[in-house]
């Protein structure tokens, strides 16, 4: 036999796969395997993507693989992965490195494996000889009482039976316990926040409709099966996924759910595991490896049938796939930042449409491109009854301070009554930017084009783009001047403005200088649902999905900001922004308001989503798309071309420009764009009506480029469907 192998090298123009002759031991691999190979006087790690009988290679030329790893990826997934690296312009190696087990990836090292741990274990003739009260010395006897309800760690049994090791050894010798090495479990530590109020509660007319729909789907045997779960905030999504996972399983099949970024829904992880105990998988970055590993694992062997995780959780090795749902499908969390730059909602479609299981995706401010593709079913109510809460808008011109005196007014009854408010300001630090009121100089980031924004607590100014900081300046260097003026607010400040407005009400922020890790962000949710009353201020993360029904105000604001942004999604994203907050507010008896400021209260986004109006808002942007022939009724990919020095990336882009040979499409560019970590960008957009020859004419454009040693030094990074 022949194995086809994919080695995982990072580099963009080796391309395999390469034949490998399978002999001897190595007889047993087949498509998935992951195996160490001889690769020009190395060894790296590749992935079997095909077996064939014969190779166009003489045989004195094949070599063998030298080793297979543990763990192997099901063949659908090798398929999945190998489509997501053409998909985005990629590479086979980084789309395979998707669907490996943790800890394997291009690179070619293994950096995670299987824990095993030396443990005792009492025989049949160990148990006799207890019983019988055979002659055993006194240590003997207590390592034998030990081991009688369970098997220990070795170690463990020592300290049980305060003995030595060579006890063990005697005892084993005797045949009266076994000594193995027994596979460890690394469990992750369950996350603590909230609790179901629906479990055991009957469903509501609309959730019962859903669940049939679901059914019918799970059982139809052919045809689309993707649908979408537009309801309300309230409207109780999370027990029609909770259902529609359990309808899977009870078909001998498996589920999948994602959910935005995870560590901002603790409380959708946390009934999953309710529901479904050890059936559950958790896979996300915040994991120690080894504890992903053993995930992983768990679900590839078929012990865990569910798995709950942000977007990469798309690639987990589940075989018998019956649903994928796809929580809060409007987070752009689903896209990934680096290469391949794939959107886990696009690629859960593919994967569904391969297995034949049924697409769930869910929100209460579903995109237009979902909205025109899915079939709808509507929850258009909360399960309670009550009412989405009022919105106002609060202009903001001529108002000076972040917060408008009707959201003072709200605050300050929140403050007399003891109630609880969250407040959404979607730009951290203290102040956006420092100036010098003597010469007006700014202070930007050295390697990146924007400004620095000023962090109180940690006494630095940060770069938002690359992570570079420095010492908040005490003068100007430029002038001398000592005048140096903060200007507009960030979470730290209004953090701090608040604790003096609501006193003795406590205040909680949360962004991500305060949840740098997920735990953070639990206790942070935790300490505030549990707190009488208080005020929660954070970044967009607050907006997220949490389920705390005592929140009887919400604000958002500078609202209008993401609008100010050149894109053709910003108008979602605010209507998503202030959709989402509103829905925090008033889940409880005592009802809730909503706040929103901003510059302009006329636009159409605002207005919308004051009104509630999701389907109103849907339509017009559905229009607009179609006219201007944006997704789904068009398709963007976007190439950037990034050089050290000016000059390069643009004769790059150019190049790519002329390559790019295509009837149905508009190519925009060589457009220069701002300067980040000390590289110059240039970009061309392409718009087209045809989504797989664009991708197929951009990738073939970017390899030829890549691969031209006239724009050596030039590095590239392709977005298709870029958000
Ligand atoms: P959504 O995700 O649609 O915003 P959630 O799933 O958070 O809504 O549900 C809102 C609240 O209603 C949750 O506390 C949930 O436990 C509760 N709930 C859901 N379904 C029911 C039901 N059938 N009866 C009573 N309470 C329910
Ligand atoms: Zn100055
Ligand atoms: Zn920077």
């Amino acid at each position: 036999m022949i194995a086809k192998v994919e080695p995982l090298t990072s580099a963009r123009s080796l391309r395999g796969p390469f034949d490998y002759a399978l002999t001897g031991e190595m007889s047993a691999v087949g498509v998935g395997s992951v195996v160490m190979v001889p690769f020009a006087r190395r060894q790296v790690l590749g992935v079997v993507v095909e077996l064939a009988d014969r190779s166009e290679l003489p045989p004195e030329r094949l070599a063998t693989p030298l080793r297979a790893l543990e763990a192997d990826v099901p063949p659908e997934l090798v398929r999945l992965g190998l489509w997501v690296g053409e998909e985005y312009c990629s590479t086979p190696a980084r789309g395979l490195a998707l669907v490996l087990p943790p800890g394997t990836g291009t690179g070619a090292k293994q950096r995670a494996r299987p824990r095993t741990a030396l443990t005792a274990s009492i025989t049949d003739e160990g148990r006799r000889s207890l019983q019988q009260e055979a002659r055993l010395g006194v240590a003997q006897q207590r390592v034998l009482e030990a081991l009688a309800s369970a098997p220990l760690a070795a170690a463990d049994a020592c300290r049980a039976a305060g003995c030595s090791h060579d006890t063990l050894n005697r005892l084993a010798a005797r045949g009266l316990i076994a000594l193995d090495q027994v596979r460890i479990r690394r469990a992750p530590e369950a996350a603590g926040i909230g609790s179901g109020r629906s479990d055991g509660a009957a469903l509501t007319t609309a959730q019962a409709a859903a669940v049939a729909r679901i059914k019918a789907a799970l059982d139809a045997e052919a045809g689309d099966r993707r649908l979408l779960l537009h309801g309300v905030t309230g409207s109780g999504k999370t027990e029609v996924y909770l259902r529609a996972v359990a309808e899977t399983l009870a078909r001998g099949r498996s589920a999948i759910v994602l959910v935005p970024e995870i560590a901002l829904t603790p409380q959708t992880v946390t009934r999953f595991r309710q529901r479904f105990g050890e059936q559950v998988a958790v896979l996300h970055s915040s994991l120690s490896l080894g504890e992903r590993y053993d995930e992983w694992d768990r679900l590839r062997r078929g012990d865990a049938r569910v798995c709950v995780g942000p977007r990469s959780a798309v690639f987990a090795p589940l075989t018998q796939l019956g649903l994928i749902v796809v929580d809060e499908e409007h987070d752009p969390s689903y896209k990934q930042d680096g290469d391949p730059r794939y959107d886990a909602r696009h690629v859960a479609e593919r994967r569904v449409g391969l297995a034949g299981a049924v697409l769930l995706a869910g929100s209460a401010t579903p995109r237009p491109e979902t909205r025109v593709r899915l079939e709808r079913i509507e929850m258009p109510e909360r399960v309670d009854g009550q009412r989405l809460p009022p919105v106002e808008i609060a202009g903001m011109a001529g108002v000076s301070g972040a917060l408008h005196p009707r959201t003072r007014d709200a605050l300050e009854e929140v403050r007399e009554r003891g109630e609880k408010a969250i407040i959404l300001l979607n730009r951290r630090g203290w102040s956006n930017f420092l100036q010098c009121g003597t010469c007006g100089r700014a202070w930007g980031c050295p390697d990146c084009d924007v400004t620095l924004v000023l962090h109180r607590a940690a006494g630095r100014m940060a770069c938002h783009h690359c992570g570079h900081s420095e010492p908040i300046p005490g003068f100007c260097p430029d002038c001398g001047s000592m005048s140096l003026s903060r200007h507009g607010t960030g979470t730290e400040k209004l953090e701090d403005e608040l604790a003096s407005l609501v006193a003795p009400l406590p205040v909680f922020r949360l962004d991500s200088d305060t949840a740098g890790e997920r735990s953070a962000v639990t206790r942070i949710l935790s300490r505030f649902e549990q707190a009488e009353s208080g005020v929660l201020v954070g970044t967009q993360m607050v907006a997220k999905g949490h389920d705390f029904p005592d929140v009887t105000l919400g604000v958002v604001l500078d609202a209008d900001s993401t609008l100010r942004f050149p894109d053709f999604r910003s108008e979602e994203r605010t209507f998503a922004l202030v959709a989402q907050l509103a829905g925090r507010s008033g889940r409880g008896r005592r009802g809730g308001r909503v706040l929103v400021q901003a510059l302009d209260p006329s636009a159409r986004a605002l207005r919308l989503a004051a009104a509630h109006d999701s389907e109103g808002f849907l339509e017009g942007e559905i229009a607009r798309r179609r006219a201007l022939r944006y997704p789904p009724f068009g398709h963007l990919i976007r190439a950037v071309c990034l050089s050290e020095e000016a000059g390069p990336e643009v004769e790059a882009a150019a190049a790519l420009r002329a390559l790019i040979a295509l009837d149905d499409a508009q190519i925009l560019g060589p457009a220069p764009l701002f300067r980040v970590q000390a590289r110059e960008r240039s970009q061309l957009v392409v718009k087209a009506g045809d989504r797989a020859a664009a991708v197929r004419a951009v990738r073939h454009a970017v390899e030829q480029v890549s691969s031209d040693r006239r724009h050596k030094g030039v590095a590239f990074a392709v977005d298709v469907d870029p958000q």
